[in-house]
């Protein structure tokens, strides 16, 4: 929810998934993915827009709709704006995801 293309429409706050070091930054345990509450929205969603700090947002959101699979990116069409996305983006999105993908990957 940080690239100029989103218009902070929630849709994909639906509880994303999440590295070990990332829940236990959050003070979840035990879990891949941020739970939902009763709305099917992430915990951390509020009235309209995600509660938590610009560090906390964990990697997937940061890079949302773009998602990497083992080999190829994929783009998640159920984002509204998806469409507005060009190449400058694309590889800002990368570059977020290199910088994230150490603390990802890395044990606790
Ligand atoms: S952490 Fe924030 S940006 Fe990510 S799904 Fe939850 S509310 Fe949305
Ligand atoms: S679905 Fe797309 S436009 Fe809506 S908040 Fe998520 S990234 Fe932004």
């Amino acid at each position: 929810m940080r690239f100029s293309f989103c218009k902070g429409c929630g849709k994909c706050c639906t509880g994303p998934y999440i590295s070990p070091r990332e829940a236990k930054r959050l003070g979840l345990k035990g879990v891949v993915k941020v739970p939902q509450d009763e709305r099917g929205k992430c915990i951390f969603f509020g009235r309209d827009m995600c509660t938590l700090d610009e560090g906390d947002v964990p990697l997937a959101c940061r890079i949302y709709p773009l998602m990497p699979t083992k080999s190829w990116w994929v783009v998640r069409v159920s984002c509204p704006n998806w469409n507005r996305i060009d190449e400058r983006m694309v590889l800002e999105i990368m570059r977020e995801f290199e910088r994230g993908k150490e603390d990802w990957n890395e044990k606790i």
